[in-house]
């Protein structure tokens, strides 16, 4: 449910609705517009009783919200939420820009790949140290090593890192060197891992589940946000359809229905939903034109060689052509 205050209430009034949630066991959420200041009110609203919030002074109506997740609804905080990681806006006019091999395979590979995506305007580098593989015997990553090169990759070019974490088993040591964490499609709804991400404090990166709706999605997000960490950053990074000429099917109306629905920022990937290198372009440039707030894309010095993801990954080039044709998607919908 979301408070409603009037134009004319004053502190004192915010303060005393607070104060009655308090009371009642229920958390507020303050989203204080250049209209009118809304509460989120957090938790089973069941707890209030008989308590009418709308005979409180300064109270215009009470709203309920109708989907299941609160924190991450565009109701609770309607002028959105710009996500700031390491000094970097996500969210807000500019693009956020996100860069790098599938996998972190050596130092000289990473670093090379860091060069590269920095030069072409990336502002992250991202690099997988923990692998979710399909199958057992294919490359699992470099492990807490991957993390180190990542961030040292990172630290020499000026760039912030992004890196998956798998298990609550890594939370503590991945958030030594990254900036932001991704949760990959696999374990989208591995719940126990959101609410450790939550606890961290460490910016998210949340991609969407192989066979998620946007619902589940933004659920999913809520788990984050209910731990105390309100920095998540969607990717929709493709669906599983009956299409096979694509790896996934890019669901480019996710960019439109979340801004609506949530006050998220989001992101596209479009080398996992592309599978091919050929099939990135186009789609990183409709992301954009729909409204996405930024882009990470797979990029590697070498990608013929890359132990991972070989065929979906841009080189160094053709991420700096990229680049150049995102520059003129986005001033064509008013971003940066
Ligand atoms: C990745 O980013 O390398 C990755 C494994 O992504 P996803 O979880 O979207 O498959
Ligand atoms: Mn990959």
């Amino acid at each position: 449910m979301i408070v409603l205050m009037k134009k004319t209430a004053t502190q004192a009034d915010v303060d005393r609705v607070v104060a009655v949630l308090k009371e009642h066991g229920l958390g507020a959420h303050l989203s204080v517009g250049a209209q009118a200041t809304l509460i989120g009110v957090l938790g089973d609203k069941s707890r209030l009783g008989g308590q009418d919030l709308t005979l409180l002074d300064g109270v215009e109506s009470c709203v309920p919200i109708l989907h299941s997740y609160k924190l991450a609804s565009r109701d609770m905080t309607p002028e959105g939420r710009v996500v700031t990681v390491g000094g970097v806006a996500i969210g807000g006019k500019q693009l956020a820009i996100m860069a790098g091999p599938c996998a972190v395979e050596s130092e000289a590979q990473i670093m090379a790949a860091a060069e590269g995506v920095k030069a072409a305007g990336a502002q992250f580098l991202r690099g997988g140290a923990y692998k979710p593989r399909t199958s057992p015997y294919a490359f699992q990553g470099l492990e807490d090593e991957g993390y180190r090169l990542l961030r040292k990759a990172g630290d020499a070019f000026g760039l912030r890192v992004v890196s998956e974490v798998v298990g609550v088993e890594q939370v503590e040591t991945a958030a030594q060197y990254c900036d932001m964490f991704q949760i990959g499609a696999r374990n989208m709804q591995n719940f126990r891992l959101l609410k450790a991400v939550g606890r961290s404090g460490v910016p998210v990166l949340l991609k969407r589940g192989i066979a998620s709706t946007i619902e589940e999605w933004l659920d999913a997000a809520e788990y984050i946000m209910s731990e105390g960490n309100g920095n998540v950053v969607l990717c929709e990074r493709g669906i599983r359809t009956f299409e096979t000429a694509t790896r996934n099917t890019l669901d480019v109306s996710a960019a439109p229905v979340v801004k609506e629905r949530s006050c998220l920022p989001i992101i596209i990937d479009p080398s996992h939903a592309a599978g091919k290198a050929a099939y990135v372009a186009p789609l990183a440039l409709a992301g954009v034109a729909a409204g996405a707030d930024g882009l990470i894309v797979e990029v590697h010095p070498d990608p013929k060689t890359a132990v991972s993801d070989a065929a979906q990954q841009l080189t160094i080039p053709a991420f700096a052509a990229l680049q150049k044709q995102v520059a003129a998607v986005a001033a064509a919908v008013g971003r940066e």
